[in-house]
C-alpha cells in the first residue's frame, strides 16, 4: 500500500507535517472509491484537515428542550369540587324499645 496522501480531500491542501496543518489533520478511513462517490473535490487525499473536518461536522447541537409538562391545571382542580350527594332526611324513626331480658 502506498503511503497516504497527505491532502485534504475536501480542500486541496497540504496536511503534510510542516504545512501548518499537520495539527488537526483528521485521516479519512474511506476508501477512494467512497471519497470520489462523495463528491470529494480531491478524493486522492487520505485526510481532512481540522478547517473542513470543522466545518463538515455540523457542530450544531441544538437540543430544543421543551419542558412542556401538562400536570395540574385548574380545570382538572375545580372537576374534583365537592359533588357530596347531601343525604339528609332519614325520616325512619324507628324506635326500638329495647326491653331487658334478665333470666
Ligand atoms: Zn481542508
Amino acid at each position: 500500500m502506498a503511503s497516504p496522501v497527505e491532502v485534504c480531500n475536501h480542500c486541496g491542501r497540504k496536511v503534510h507535517f510542516g504545512s501548518g496543518w499537520f495539527v488537526g489533520r483528521v485521516p479519512d478511513c474511506n476508501p477512494l472509491e467512497a471519497r470520489i462517490a462523495d463528491d470529494r473535490p480531491y478524493p486522492e487525499g487520505d485526510f481532512v484537515c481540522a478547517e473542513c473536518d470543522s466545518r463538515n461536522g455540523d457542530g450544531e447541537y441544538a437540543d430544543d428542550w421543551d419542558g412542556n409538562d401538562a400536570g395540574l391545571t385548574l380545570e382538572n382542580l375545580l372537576r374534583v369540587a365537592h359533588q357530596v350527594p347531601h343525604d339528609s332526611h332519614h325520616s325512619n324513626s324507628d324506635l326500638l324499645g329495647s326491653t331487658g331480658g334478665r333470666s
